[in-house]
Formats: structure tokens, sequence, C-alpha cells
């Protein structure tokens, strides 16, 4: 099975509002339950996932410094949510039976694994589905950064970003419906145009480093298996 892989190891962000249902904010475990079904439908395809969660659904670091905190001290609150929400994932993906481990980038040995580079690599070569937690450990970035980050180090030869559009547009399809799916892009024509795949920085990395980008919908089932299995789904920014 794994040899008719596209991808042999691979990074998904799945960012905070994925895990807010329709509420918009907080955690909505039903759609949790979701995902984790679809990331259990890719466990079965042999490929080596690593996650990387984001955080947005419980707190952000630039809203919460706007209401009067400080930046750092609310950065570091983001970061912890983004542990919040990978500690609800991992539960309901070990309850499917799903071998997951949680690696922070702030160390919280009681409840997860510290981030150790080839500690990571050694799980996803066991078979463990990998959660990096805690964003890059860092104020003043995002867990997209900390995404391209791990996918770096841990050689992932494409970067999944969930959303919940099919892939980038030429303007929001939510509001102009004359917006028209783009399926392929390269690096350039995403910066020249200005189509916000990813932040800049995290951007900026994927470009120096030519990682393929997948910005897909995660809420279509089987999707993310399809995208791993090489299938035309989304859009590809290489
Ligand atoms: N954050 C941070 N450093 C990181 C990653 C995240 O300071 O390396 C903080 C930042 O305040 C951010 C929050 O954690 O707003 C939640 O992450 P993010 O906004 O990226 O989550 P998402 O938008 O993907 O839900």
């Amino acid at each position: 099975m794994a040899a008719k892989l596209a991808y042999r190891r691979a990074l998904l962000k799945v960012s905070g509002e994925a895990f807010a249902g329709r509420a918009g904010a907080g955690i909505d475990f039903g759609v949790i339950d979701r995902v984790s079904d679809e990331l259990k439908s890719v466990t079965a395809t042999g490929v080596q996932l690593g996650l990387v969660v984001g955080g947005g659904n419980i707190l952000r670091g630039t809203t919460a410094s706007q209401q009067g905190v400080d930046r750092v001290s609310a950065d570091y609150m983001g970061m912890l949510a983004t542990i919040i929400n990978a500690l609800a994932l991992q539960d309901i993906l070990e309850k499917k039976g799903v071998d997951t481990r949680v690696m922070t980038a702030i160390r919280m040995e009681e409840l997860a694994e510290p981030y150790i580079r080839r500690r990571a690599v050694r799980h996803l070569e066991k078979g463990r589905m990998v959660i990096f937690a805690g964003g890059t450990g860092n104020p003043y970035f995002s867990t997209d950064t900390a995404a391209v980050l791990r996918a770096l180090e841990i050689e992932a030869q494409v970067i999944l970003k969930a959303t919940n559009v099919d892939g980038v547009y030429t303007a929001d399809p939510k509001k102009d419906p004359k917006a028209e799916f783009i399926p392929e892009l390269s690096f350039q024509d995403a910066l020249v145009k200005g189509y916000a795949v990813m932040d800049a920085n995290a951007f900026g990395l994927c470009k120096e480093n030519k990682l393929p980008i997948v910005v897909f919908n995660i809420n279509q089932t089987g999707a993310t298996a399809r995208v791993l299995a090489g299938e035309r789904v989304g859009t590809i920014v290489q």
C-alpha cells in the first residue's frame, strides 16, 4: 500500500478555527471527532503524518494584546491554547485507535513530551501520528510558521494547509461570486498576486526551501487521504 503513496511524510496544519465548529470559538468536540475520522483514514494509507494545531479558537495573541494584555504574555497564552487543542485531538484520536504523541515546544512533561526532532522522526517511523503543540515556542510567531518549521525539520515532502474552502481563489468565494478557483500556483505568482496562502513568514520559508503547500478543504470527506495519494485536490503552490 505504501508504495502507491505520493508522499511518504507530510505535515498537516489545522488551524484553531477548524476546532470551533459553528460557534466560531471554543472547542466543538463533534467537529474534532469528524477531523479525527479523516486523520484515521490517513493512517490506514501508511503515510507518516505530523500535525501542527493552531489556537485561534481559544486565543490569539494579537487580539488579546489589543485589549491591553502584554504582547509576549498574550502570545504565550496563545501557545498554551494550541496545547489545549492538541490534547483534545489526541484524546479523540487515541479513542479511535490512532497511536499519537503530543510534543510541545514549551516543556510540560506531566502531559506531553518535549519537542525533540530526532524523537519526533522516530515516532513517525514507528507509525505514530505526532501532534506538534505550542507553536514555535516563541512569541511573535504563528502556528503557520511553526508548521513550516516542523515540516522542514522532519523533512516532510509537503505541507497541507487545512481550511474551510476548497483552495486558493482569485477573490474570497464567500463574498465574490466571480471568484475563480486556482488549481496550481507558483510561489512567485502567489507572492506577486498577493494570495494569502499562509502568513508572510511561513510562506517565505516554504518558498526559500521549495516546500510545496497544498491548500484544501478538510470538511470534504476523504480529501486529506486523496491529497496524500497525489490526487489533484485543492490548490498546490510549488
Ligand atoms: N503563537 C506564538 N508563537 C508561535 C505560535 C503561536 O506566539 O510560534 C501564539 C500567537 O499569539 C497566536 C496564537 O499562539 O495568535 C495562536 O496561534 P495561531 O493564531 O497561529 O492559530 P490559528 O490561527 O492557526 O488557529
